[in-house]
């Protein structure tokens, strides 16, 4: 047997379910907490398969669904969200989730739907093809299903402690993956469950979404400046002091300062990048996004559309690149 890395949480009643999705990104991290009230930080994807791997990993630590008696929700991503309300109706646990993810998680299907509207029209103004954008449309509506709402019974804000018989945990408002990442912090032990705030393997996709008033500042709809807030939260992290830091994806981290400051200096190098590329021409954030990563698979469209938009704003806020819309396509050009 090699060593576990999840064997630190798990001495502190911290259990690790890796839990299917149907996602590129593989299983999610749901964690046990054995403790009064038994508690689950998120819940993993609305499907059979999920459901039944879920009831074998609690099933292992001696509990059943119906044991559940809190469930966390860390943000409104639907590999985590799904199988929240079959969990509640189960076992009438209550679900507790930061206030900015109420509106998302309660009304799901309408609010997705609106999701994939705000993201179609930001594809064409950027300059992303119809026919890409309508394919990437129906894969988004297939994936919906995985998803499902959950009745919010208990709504945290950002300062919050949630006291448990063994432990006490604070509340930290973290957006930018997501509008409502949320992590929660055990100071006594320094261990952080951090959700996609902060991912060991893969940097946390900042993805862009919809603003929840309808209209920006400009009177259209502004998009959100999600890596620009991403960093913020980051940044406020590195501060924390932790030992321990729980993923909703892969490994535990051990050295969160290391860690983010390499995420600081990738997105400093791909702003610079971008920027050079401006600088040759002014293009959209489609062709910004082709001249890195060359042709994008439609499923990556949105993803990678969202990267390179999030280092625009970088530049946007710096003054070195300025937005030029024409007939309703918006290019980048230096300032
Ligand atoms: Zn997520």
């Amino acid at each position: 047997m090699s060593d576990d890395p999840f064997a630190p949480a798990a001495e502190a009643g911290i259990h690790r379910l890796a839990i299917p999705t149907p996602f590129a990104v593989g299983r999610v991290n749901v964690y046990l907490i054995e403790d009064e009230p038994l508690t689950l930080v998120d819940a993993g994807p609305n499907s059979g398969s999920s459901l039944d791997e879920l009831q074998r990993g609690l099933a292992s630590h001696g509990h059943a669904i119906e044991d559940i008696e809190l469930v966390i929700l860390t943000h409104q991503h639907i590999d985590h969200l799904g199988l929240v309300d079959i969990v509640a109706s189960h076992s009438g646990a209550e679900v507790a989730t930061i206030d900015a993810a109420v509106p998302f998680v309660e009304n799901y299907a309408e609010d997705a739907q609106a999701d994939d509207e705000f993201a179609r029209a930001t594809m064409l103004r950027h300059g992303i093809p119809q026919d890409v954008a309508d394919a990437l449309e129906s894969v988004s509506r297939a994936f919906r299903a995985w998803g499902a709402a959950a009745h919010v019974t208990r709504v945290l804000t950002d300062g919050d402690r949630i006291e448990l018989r063994d432990r006490s945990l604070d509340v930290h408002f973290r957006p930018g993956h997501s509008p409502s990442d949320t992590v929660f912090l055990d100071g006594e032990r320094r261990i952080l469950i951090a959700a996609d705030h902060l991912l060991a393997h893969i940097s946390s996709n900042p993805l862009m979404t919809r603003p929840r008033t309808q209209l920006g500042p400009r009177g259209g709809g502004e998009r959100p400046q999600a890596l620009v807030r991403y960093l913020e939260s980051l940044a406020l992290t590195r501060e924390m002091d932790l030992d321990l830091v729980l993923p909703g994806h892969g490994d535990p981290i051990t050295d969160h300062r290391a860690l983010i400051d390499e995420r600081f200096a990738l997105h400093e190098r791909r702003a610079e990048k971008l920027r050079g590329l401006v600088a040759e021409r002014p293009r959209s954030a489609y062709e910004l996004a082709q001249a890195l990563w060359g042709n994008i698979a439609v499923t990556q469209a949105f993803l990678t559309l969202s990267e390179v938009l999030g280092h625009m704003d970088i530049l946007l806020n710096r003054e070195v690149v300025t937005e030029v819309e024409h007939e309703g396509v918006v290019r980048f050009e230096e300032h």
